[in-house]
């Protein structure tokens, strides 16, 4: 993520931003929004530290749906478990209007924590590759976990202010990108009421605790992993002129791939092309064989997408051609597209209508326009599986307001989600979060 320049223009709004604004949207009070959900953040906050000491790596989830399964059931849901896997759909039918989707995420990481909160997970487990880890909460979908629950529970008390359907999901497998096809594939639009209307928020490292930031329009990019296969003609260290060197070929690769965003693309686009891992070789004196590149390609828009994933395979066989490598070792590259991410993007109509009620209710110098980040959310996928689905997704800051005061003056930096030391102000992005997503799912439900 990349809106640290925004720093010092949100920590001067923030610490004059209003609890509670005086504007207010018809068919609720924002005071009244704001102590009901006071009165619960005890509550959710024991559930948040329950859940933080419990963390559950990406599609086995099973301790953290029971809980919100339970929780979903006791308030009046009609709760289905076990939808892709470890996924929780909890719907609360309040008559003809708007299927709103609202969407939690509730994987951790194979992260060592080192918080040192009193609260810090020292659960270990293994990834779905076998790799035995530590795990944490590392990216604060606990927070958005008890934020689920609070918006349950302010929905099903307020069932008489709005109408339609609410579809509430708790989805696995996020960080792997696994969860949201597989909850799509096990039948997510067809055996539950098929959304108008998708909304979701992510906690974030690059907001001060409490503040409000969206994307209008692209919010998170593509991201696709591409792994190439550059082969040569292997030999001698010492007679090169016997082999055809693919250490030598794969480095001009890398090089000439540097022009893809920086010569081919129009520059008020953006995209990276970034080769994360170059493999090749096992001595000092042998040309080897092969060599390997693992790319990462992200990007906005489908159509720029093609561009960078047919440039790299044209920008691979050329070099190739130019370094006299024979038709039959052309490097090999492999898009794993079942591993692609699509970008998520916010609708204007439901982003807009939104965040003039965020603006009422918050107040508008706690609601920032953020620039959309590269990294991938598969949220995206909603959107995707349904044409003409109204989307959203939007960040609630959690860097706690004295650490963000701090490296404002130069003190630590920040440490960004996915961090060992990432430890949100987790009663600030609930309280917030649970306000902001029921202000949100009113707005469409009270929609005629
Ligand atoms: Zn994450
Ligand atoms: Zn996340």
């Amino acid at each position: 993520m990349r809106h640290i320049f925004l720093a010092a223009l949100l920590a001067a709004a923030v610490v004059t931003a209003p609890l509670v604004p005086a504007a207010a949207q018809p068919g609720h009070a924002p005071a009244e929004l704001g102590q009901a959900v006071a009165r619960d953040l005890p509550e959710l906050m024991t559930l948040y530290r329950d859940l933080h000491a419990h963390p559950e790596l990406s599609m086995q989830e099973t301790r953290s749906a029971g809980l919100l399964a339970a929780e979903a059931r006791r308030l009046g849901f009609t709760v289905t478990e076990h939808v892709g896997g470890t996924g929780v759909v909890a719907v609360l039918a309040n008559g003809p209007g708007p299927v709103l989707l609202l969407r939690a995420d509730m994987d951790a990481l194979p992260v060592e924590e080192q918080t040192g909160l009193p609260f810090a997970s020292n659960v270990h487990g293994t990834t779905r590759e076998g790799l035995a880890t530590a795990i944490m909460h590392a990216c604060g979908h606990d927070t958005h976990m008890a934020t689920w629950v609070g918006v349950a529970r302010r929905m099903a008390a307020m069932r008489s202010q709005w109408h339609g359907t609410l579809v509430m999901v708790a989805q696995p497998g996020e960080e792997t990108s696994q969860g949201a096809k597989a909850m799509l594939e096990d039948g997510l639009f067809t055996r539950f009421p098929h959304p108008t209307h998708a909304i979701a928020f992510h906690d974030s490292a690059t907001l001060p605790a409490g503040m409000i930031g969206y994307s209008d329009g692209p919010a998170l990019a593509n991201v696709d992993s591409v792994d190439m296969l550059v082969r040569g003609v292997g030999g001698h260290g010492a007679a090169p002129n016997t082999t055809r060197d693919p250490i030598v070929l794969a480095a001009r690769i890398v090089t000439s791939l540097q022009t893809l965003v920086s010569r081919e693309l129009d520059p008020l686009d953006s995209a990276v092309v970034t080769v994360g891992s170059f493999q090749a070789g096992t001595k000092h004196n042998i040309i080897p064989a092969e060599a390997r590149l693992l790319i990462t390609v992200r990007s906005y828009t489908p159509e720029i997408r093609r561009q960078l994933l047919d440039g790299i395979a044209r920008i691979a066989r050329g070099e190739a051609i130019a370094a006299g490598v024979p038709e039959d070792r052309m490097p090999v590259v492999t898009v794993r597209e079942a591993e692609a991410t699509p970008a998520t993007v916010n609708t204007q109509a439901l982003t807009h209508q939104t965040m003039d009620r965020f603006r009422a209710h918050f107040g508008a110098q706690r609601v920032q326009l953020t620039r959309p980040v590269m990294a991938g959310e598969d949220f995206g996928r909603f959107r995707l599986a349904s044409p003409g689905l109204e989307s959203l997704i939007f960040w609630v800051g959690g860097v706690p307001q004295a650490r963000w005061d701090a490296a404002q003056n130069g003190g630590p930096p920040l440490p960004s989600l996915h961090s060992p030391f990432w430890a949100p102000d987790a009663e600030r992005v609930i309280a917030t979060a649970t306000e902001a997503m029921t202000v949100a799912a009113l707005g469409v439900l009270q929609r005629r």
